[in-house]
């Protein structure tokens, strides 16, 4: 009987919000879907004012949510500002980095995460078995984002952190039934 070790992804923590207001997901977005784009054939724009956000694609402007850097958000009595009237905004392209969505992995219970340090990623931040409690109501926050379950076995704050500011990570998949 060959003994077949379990697949380990390498990658970052990432707090997974599909619309941006119902709530984001703990999730996990491998490192090998990740690409990395020039500010020329940036895609991806924000405004430096209102954080108005938009995507280039096929010639077009698309308009998406709003996207807030996190040393703005995370500053204490951040209120997301009005947005800009007509033709005021001042769009910066956002990212230099390309995400895939087929790299991104929700966490699910069973799923065993390993956490490193940002600053020093040999050092283990958090590790074990994911445990999500669903929140009961929509109205679950911590620190003020809204998200879709609570972990049981991690100091929800600290994770948080450790999901927004997309913290290393590795990721151990429960094996599909
Ligand atoms: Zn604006």
């Amino acid at each position: 009987m060959a003994c077949k070790k379990p697949k380990e992804l390498l990658g970052v923590c990432e707090l997974f919000s599909e619309t941006g207001t119902e709530g984001g997901y703990w999730a996990f977005q491998d490192s090998k879907f990740i690409k990395k784009v020039d500010r020329k054939s940036a895609t991806q724009f924000s405004c430096a004012k209102c954080y108005c956000a938009y995507v280039k694609r096929n010639g077009l402007n698309i308009r998406i949510s709003r996207i807030i850097p996190l040393d703005k958000a995370l500053q204490p009595g951040f209120k997301t500002p009005k947005s800009c009237r007509g033709d005021q905004h001042d769009f910066q392209p956002i990212s230099e980095e390309e995400w895939s969505y087929d790299g991104l992995h929700v966490l699910k219970d069973g799923d065993w995460l390993t956490i490193y340090d940002k600053e020093k990623p040999g050092q283990i931040v958090w590790e074990g078995v994911i445990s999500l409690k669903p929140r009961k109501t929509i109205h679950e926050f911590v620190r003020g984002w809204r998200v879709h379950s609570i972990p049981l076995n991690a100091d929800k704050e600290k994770w948080l952190t450790y999901f927004l500011k997309n913290y290393p990570a590795k990721l151990i998949q429960l094996k599909k039934k």
